[in-house]
């Protein structure tokens, strides 16, 4: 079975899909593209472009990326 949110491929770089990612500890949830880590925040439909940027996300919620682990939600 499949869903209609695998193999998206990134709009932004077109060279990887987008991953469904969980900051560990956290529970928040985001979909997000591993190669260019353009991210698209839950909701937002990952087809379309966007302006977010994994670093600017985390540093909006007062998080340190570099102390962040991400995990990949599956399924
Ligand atoms: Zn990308």
């Amino acid at each position: 079975m499949t869903t209609a949110s695998e193999d998206i491929v990134c709009s932004l770089c077109g060279q990887d899909h987008v991953v469904r990612y969980r900051i560990k500890g956290t529970g928040d949830e985001f979909w997000m593209c591993p190669e260019c880590e353009s991210l698209w925040r839950p909701g937002a439909d990952p087809r379309r472009s966007t302006e977010a940027y994994l670093s600017v996300y985390l540093e909006a919620r007062g998080l340190d990326p570099a102390d962040v682990e991400l995990e990949r939600v599956e399924g």
